[in-house]
């Protein structure tokens, strides 16, 4: 059993078919952990879609309505990048849904994680990016609304910048965002977060861990947090498609050991979300992923 929960749903998966966000990775994690014995059926819970409401804390009406009416104009269509359809909208609100629910239980446990969610591309008013809504926003603005949570810190290690993060905070002083992410790769451009590292291409494990280290250390001299919403993405992957980074998945380990037992050492909660991640070969996003919750079951045991 893990000391934590899992927070899954089938509809995470968009089947987007022949697309390079191969969205049954979430599906295949959830199996991957079950049958290697790393948690067991009652660690995995499943959520309820986030009400619009909730969505409404972050996106504006406009954006919501188009996404329910299937109302986007051509070139809104085009900037997300997937297919609309609408189970692709459910899986997002689901997505989200899950987000809030692995929030509350890190909250509880102090840890919570969401096999899914991290769509840190989409702004209040646009999607982009495989991103329609802001699932980790609307966890932090659910659970500040609800009083159990005021500051936050963001750290989102996607090879892509989290340039929807970085917009929907920017004038809020209760939610620190850090992002390390690959300077030559979209976003662009890059609205500023609290905090960026602006990787070299093919940059690898040793100065990835390094840099890492000295920017959460940086991120606790300038702010005080009350939980850490952790974006893993698996994209930073010397093999990914549409990263240009050269971390090994040992490195990669290594990252969310990192990030783990920095937070485990100052006693504050972590949530986590999987974002990016498009090996060539699913399979190695999948063990990136899945090691991302091995971490999590060593620090938090
Ligand atoms: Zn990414």
């Amino acid at each position: 059993m893990l000391p934590f929960k899992l927070v899954y749903h089938q509809g995470y998966d968009l089947r987007l078919g022949e697309h390079v966000f191969q969205s049954q990775k979430f599906g295949m994690v959830r199996n991957l952990v079950l049958a290697e014995h790393i948690a067991e059926p009652s660690d995995i819970l499943a959520p309820e879609p986030a009400t619009d409401e909730d969505v409404l804390r972050v996106h504006t009406r406009e954006w919501v309505d188009k996404l329910k009416h299937d109302t986007l104009s051509a070139s809104e269509r085009m900037r997300l990048e997937i297919p609309y359809s609408e189970a692709v909208v459910r899986g997002f609100w689901l997505a989200a849904g899950g987000s809030i629910l692995a929030a509350r239980c890190a909250l509880k446990d102090g840890f919570g994680f969401n096999i899914g969610g991290g769509f840190h591309h989409a702004f209040p008013g646009h999607g982009e990016g495989f991103c329609m809504i802001h699932d980790v926003a609307i966890a932090i603005r659910r659970l500040q609304s609800d009083g159990a949570l005021r500051k936050v810190l963001i750290v989102d290690t996607d090879v892509h910048q989290g340039n929807g993060t970085a917009a929907i905070f920017a004038d809020d002083p209760d939610v620190f965002t850090v992002s390390l992410h690959q300077e030559n790769n979209y976003p662009e451009p890059k609205p500023p977060s609290d905090l960026d590292v602006n990787l070299a291409d093919g940059t690898g494990d040793e100065e990835y861990l390094e840099l890492l280290d000295k920017a959460l250390a940086e991120a606790f001299r300038r702010f005080a947090p009350e939980m850490i919403f952790y974006i893993g993405g698996a994209d930073p992957y010397r093999e990914d498609q549409l990263g240009g980074l050269s971390l090994t998945i040992e490195g990669l380990k290594h990252r969310d050991e990192l990030v783990f037992r920095v937070a485990r050492a100052r006693n504050i909660p972590v949530m986590v979300t999987f974002a990016g991640g498009y090996a060539q070969r699913v399979e190695d996003t999948v063990t990136i992923h899945c090691n991302t919750v091995i971490a999590a079951k060593e620090v938090f045991s």
